[in-house]
């Protein structure tokens, strides 16, 4: 048994990042998890991972900050250039664009693979100093006082002055610490895979509102291939899954009028998986508990903390804005502080409120505003889709907070 500053649950992307983050800052990092391997195959130019993320600024500049952008293949990551968003009327005016151009910066986003990122930042992790990896599952914990000590399922035993939990939206020390969440189960599940396409995609993601309430979008990536999100009711997202790639690929062309026009013929590169959707938020992202005289030690951070649909392609820049904040918070911290100071924690607790309800709030309403399939919602949304289209100004505003 061995004190550490922190030990960290979870090898997803989130707690990768906070270790390594952490760790850079000097300080001693114990990181848990069932298994640290990503299966990534970084060499093979042929094989590609088919979940794909549309990256922010923010998390591009943690990435870089934690010198991990300049370690990751940048062939394999593709900018997006201009995004399409084309409501559910086939009419070629109903459409939202944004452009880099117009918008006066370099990028609108990065579409890279989640195992890409994953295996680059567990690669630092590796030789990082500061960080000791268990590959086990936490079974239980208890907070005391001045620490953390959390016992492993194989019954190893270690301590720490804080617990930090990336350990996902089913979060095992969410449930144990008894923090309620507010969630909604969306009637929507996502189907993705990657495919080669006829024509370029010019660095261009489109989404396409379908007028049976399901979400389209095609994600470039580099060369002629694209990423897709396909949300679809249930029933159809089973169907999806189980098509052969050349029925896949046609009914993909199927889903809109123009999509053949902008793709041209598809052939599928790897096999569709599939993830049910929700939104979740934690009530508070620290524990144990509510209790103002009780130091706060443990920390709630990626989709432990909140989940939400994919349609903005944001929950895990979401999750790795938590990451930076707590390392800014750590970095700037008042000598006079130790790092389980509750006033360090209640900061963080502070700055991760506002980001995360804006968030949640809007994919949430944009998802039940485009599943409806009430008449007058329906252009309501079409016609908001050509306003905010003919406006420069609310434009750039809309672009400022996607590049966050
Ligand atoms: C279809 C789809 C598309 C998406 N597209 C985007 C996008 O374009 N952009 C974007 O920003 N986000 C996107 N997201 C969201 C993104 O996938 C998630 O926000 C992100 O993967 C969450 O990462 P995480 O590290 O917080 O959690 P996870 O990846 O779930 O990691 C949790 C980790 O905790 C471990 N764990 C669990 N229990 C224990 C335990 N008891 N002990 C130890 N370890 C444990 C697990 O093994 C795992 O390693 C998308 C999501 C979906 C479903």
């Amino acid at each position: 048994m061995t004190n550490y500053d922190a030990i960290v649950v979870g090898a997803g992307i989130a707690g990768k990042a906070t270790s390594l983050r952490l760790a850079q800052l000097g300080m001693k990092i114990l990181h848990i998890a069932p298994s640290f391997d990503t299966g990534f195959n970084s060499i093979d130019q042929n094989a590609w991972d088919s979940r794909i993320y549309a990256l922010s600024a923010s998390t591009q500049q943690l990435l870089n900050d934690m010198n991990v952008w300049e370690s990751m293949d940048q062939s394999r990551i593709q900018v997006v250039s201009d995004m399409r968003i084309f409501g559910d009327v086939s009419d070629k005016n109903n459409e939202l664009h944004f452009s880099a151009y117009s918008a006066t910066v370099p990028q609108l986003a990065w579409i890279v693979e989640s195992g890409h990122i994953e295996k680059t930042l567990d690669m630092a992790c590796k030789f990082s100093g500061n960080i000791q990896r268990v590959s086990d599952l936490v079974a239980d914990f208890l907070v005391s006082a001045d620490s953390v000590s959390v016992t492993t399922q194989s019954g190893q035993r270690f301590e720490g002055k804080l617990l930090l939990a990336a350990d996902g939206a089913k979060s095992p020390i969410r449930e144990k610490l008894q923090i309620e969440t507010t969630s909604n189960v969306y009637d929507q599940t996502a189907v993705v895979a990657n495919f080669k396409c006829e024509k370029h995609h010019q660095g261009t993601a489109c989404q396409w509102f379908l007028p049976n309430g399901e979400i389209l979008a095609l994600l470039p990536l580099p060369d002629k291939k694209l990423s897709m999100v396909w949300s679809a009711r249930p029933a159809h997202a089973e169907k999806l899954k189980n098509m052969s790639g050349e029925e896949l690929c046609e009914a993909i062309l199927q889903a809109h009028a123009q999509m053949k026009e902008r793709t041209g013929l598809l052939e599928m590169m790897t096999p569709p998986q599939s993830f049910p959707l929700r939104r979740m938020k934690a009530k508070r992202i620290l524990g144990p508990d509510n209790n103002p005289k009780v130091n706060p030690r443990v920390v709630l951070i990626g989709d432990a903390a909140h989940v939400m649909h994919p349609l903005a392609g944001q929950g895990l820049n979401l999750g790795l804005r938590d990451v930076a904040t707590l390392g800014n918070i750590f970095k700037s911290k008042e000598d006079f502080r130790s790092i389980d100071d509750p006033v360090l924690l209640r900061r963080y607790e502070r700055s991760r409120h506002g980001d995360t309800d804006a968030l949640l709030f809007t994919t949430d309403q944009l998802q039940k505003l485009f599943i409806s399939e009430s008449n007058h919602l329906k252009t309501v949304r079409n016609f908001g889709l050509k306003l905010v289209n003919r406006s420069a100004f609310l434009k750039r505003q809309l672009i400022k907070k996607a590049l966050a």
